[in-house]
């Protein structure tokens, strides 16, 4: 099924991440001028595989447009009050503009207690319930640090010129990372906004009438084709792996490049989206190469902003 003759525009978010991390380049250049350096803690407990691959990503991106960054990597065995103590002492820096906890923490550690600690101007995760709660009264974006993945589903809708006020949204997903936060801003942005999550009730029926339907589902292929509305726009939040050859031949039968990328990997990517749903739509998102492309140019988007802020107040 295909939406009129028109294919559907692909919304590449390695292109739009290129462009936010320019404009950020161009925002340190000018805190430089002003006196200042942005910087960025990230706190690393233990050795997780996949949370240093990310952190080092984070870390060498924050060095590429040229803000300070600083990776503190305390054993997995600190307490919870030992790690709080390593919090406290870069609230009190002046230098340090944004801390990240990267997560998940050790199981004995008490990540809520460890997330409120975070000085909510120096929060550029946007997890702190005062973050939080200002997103939700309304809070100008400019003014309000915002979870780095939903921030980055607006930027795509805002920079591909998709309209939002007045649109039926669709969000797939309550959480407090990616669900709730991107319903909230997409009601400051003037969109009739739904959340579902699993006890909703004829899902299909509901997603049917969405303009913009996001999938935040952690599902693989969750979302089909009879769930979209034609010509809606859809944001494939989802980052699902793979590891089964016939899994793959599913989702993209025929396709010879995704094989040969699991021959080679042992696994492929795919998102909470089936991706033969993205023919019924107007414009959508890839996994990958869509919305998780944008997190971290939200994250150095988030400290720079962190960093003018606390010089304003
Ligand atoms: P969570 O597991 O925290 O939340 C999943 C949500 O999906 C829940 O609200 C759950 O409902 C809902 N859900 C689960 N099953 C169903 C169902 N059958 N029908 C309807 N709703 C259902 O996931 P996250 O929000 O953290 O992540 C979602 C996805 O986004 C994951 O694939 C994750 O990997 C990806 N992600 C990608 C990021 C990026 O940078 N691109 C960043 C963060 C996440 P209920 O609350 O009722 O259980």
């Amino acid at each position: 099924m295909t939406f009129g003759t028109e294919k559907p525009r692909v919304l590449d978010g390695i292109a739009i991440a290129a462009e936010i991390k320019a404009e950020v380049a161009q925002q340190v250049t000018e805190a430089l001028a002003q006196g200042y350096t942005p910087g960025l803690a990230v706190i690393l407990v233990g050795e997780v595989p996949a949370s240093q691959i990310y952190v080092r990503s984070k870390v060498k991106t924050c060095g590429e447009l040229g803000i300070y960054s600083e990776m503190l990597t305390p054993v997995a065995e600190s307490t919870t009050e030992e790690l709080l103590a390593l919090v406290d002492s870069l609230n009190k820096r002046d230098d340090i503009d944004g801390i990240l906890i990267q997560l998940p923490l050790p199981a004995h550690v008490d990540t809520n207690k460890l997330l409120d600690a975070v000085l909510p101007e120096k929060d550029v995760d946007g997890f702190h319930p005062i973050n939080a709660g200002r997103l939700l009264s309304g809070a100008s974006p400019d003014e309000v640090l915002a979870p780095c993945t939903p921030a980055g589903i607006i930027e795509v809708l805002k920079r591909s010129k998709i309209a939002i006020a007045g649109q039926n949204a669709v969000v797939i997903g309550r959480s407090n990372i990616v669900g709730k936060p991107v319903a909230s801003m997409l009601i400051n942005e003037s969109a009739t906004v739904t959340i579902c999550h699993s006890k909703t009730k004829d899902l299909p029926a509901v997603t049917r009438e969405a303009d913009i339907l996001i999938a935040a589902i952690g599902r693989p292929g969750f979302v089909t084709a009879d769930m979209v509305k034609p010509g809606a726009t859809i944001i494939d939040v989802g980052i699902n792996r793979l590891d089964k050859a016939e899994d793959v031949e599913r989702f993209f039968p025929g396709n010879e490049k995704r094989r040969e990328g699991f021959e080679k990997r042992g696994s492929s990517i795919v998102g909470d989206v089936d991706p033969a749903a993205f023919a019924v739509s107007s414009a959508f998102t890839p996994v990958p190469g869509g919305v998780g492309a944008l997190t971290i140019a939200m994250l150095m988007s988030n400290t720079v902003k962190a960093a003018k802020l606390r010089r304003k107040s």
